[in-house]
């Protein structure tokens, strides 16, 4: 499949009008996204355009995107609990809780939470925000499964495997089937999915929460920009080919085990205008604080490797929860 074809969502006007303000991929521009002084979101009706889109980064791979006055999240992990991954030990059993005050502080009313996979920093704060709002919630049959053990109504849960394309007038979600991030050994932590019928057990501890596959999603608004979202450092070649988001939020990988991952991606994406490295923090501090690197991510490798790839494309590289328009 070429990577230059379109899979559905054009290019929006707004990016062939967009002033050209490419940044090299070496020159890193935190903050460089659109003002964000002016990027609260719109209090008035619902009004899908470019100028009414913000999104704002939760920290790993979780976003807040207000399109107007209507709300979708992405892998909300907010809770940042400490587990020992950065500090070591890390301790598998660690049990899962949730800070109530600070996710509700921080989501709004979400209408739909996109979940990447059911690991805990992209999952275990997403029954708290089922409970406590009216979204939708879009994942893979493991999350369904997990969603329904803290028994949340299915009916409000969207079981996706990779390749829907689902309307929901003013905005498009695609579900992409991707993959999950390789550790050195290749192989990555709590494979395993839920799948039949039976209602599992209510996960207690970040070990109850298996990967269950892992999708990516493009949002694409109507009349505005268009977003890809990883939630984690891998993909697949030939359900990503051919998207070409205005902007991409991707993993920088953890580890080499995964062979020419950013000139591979960055293709089959089309190059995006902007790319956003989302999931290289880390995700056991507090989002008052500026963003710690997770030391397995090799930044000047990535970026070179982005520089290489995607000339064109610039870098931005996220604050916490601060308001960023990419048009
Ligand atoms: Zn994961």
């Amino acid at each position: 499949m070429s990577a230059t074809r379109d899979q559905g969502f054009p290019r929006r006007r707004l990016l062939r009008t967009a002033a050209a303000g490419a940044v090299a991929a070496g020159a890193v521009a935190a903050g460089a996204a659109a003002p964000a002084s002016a990027a609260a979101p719109a209090a008035g009706p619902a009004d899908a355009t470019a100028d009414g889109v913000t999104f704002r980064w939760f920290g790993t791979s979780g976003w807040r995107i207000d399109i107007g006055a209507r709300t979708v999240l992405v892998d909300p992990y907010l809770t940042r609990f400490p587990t020992g991954l950065f500090t070591k030990p890390f301790n598998a059993n660690t049990p899962l809780t949730t800070n109530e005050d600070l996710v509700t502080g921080h989501v709004g009313s979400p209408e739909l939470v996109l979940v990447t996979h059911s690991h805990w920093d992209h999952f275990s704060d997403v029954p708290f925000i089922a409970a406590t709002t009216t979204a939708q919630i879009v994942g893979t049959e493991t999350t369904y499964h997990l969603l329904r053990a803290y028994g949340v109504d299915p009916a409000r849960i969207i079981v996706v495997k990779g390749g829907e394309v689902l309307d929901f007038g003013g905005y498009a979600v695609q579900a992409v089937a991707a993959r999950h991030s390789r550790n050195a050994a290749h192989g990555y932590f709590a494979p395993g999915t839920l799948h039949g019928t039976a209602v599992p057990p209510r996960p207690e501890t970040i070990a109850d929460l298996p990967e269950g596959d892992t999708l990516a999603f493009h949002v694409s608004v109507d009349g505005g920009p268009s977003a890809f979202f990883m939630g984690a450092s891998d993909f697949s070649e030939r359900d990503t080919a051919g998207l070409r988001p205005d902007v991409a939020m991707i993993a920088p990988p953890t580890s080499t085990s995964t062979r020419t991952y950013v000139p591979r991606l960055l293709t089959a994406l089309g190059c995006p205008r902007t790319v956003v490295p989302v999931h290289w923090d880390n995700f056991e501090t507090s989002l008052t604080e500026p963003p710690r690197r997770d030391p397995a991510v090799d930044w000047d490798a990535f970026l070179r490797q982005v520089g290489t790839a995607s000339p064109q494309s610039r870098v931005v590289v996220p604050e916490y929860l601060t308001p960023y328009r990419f048009v």
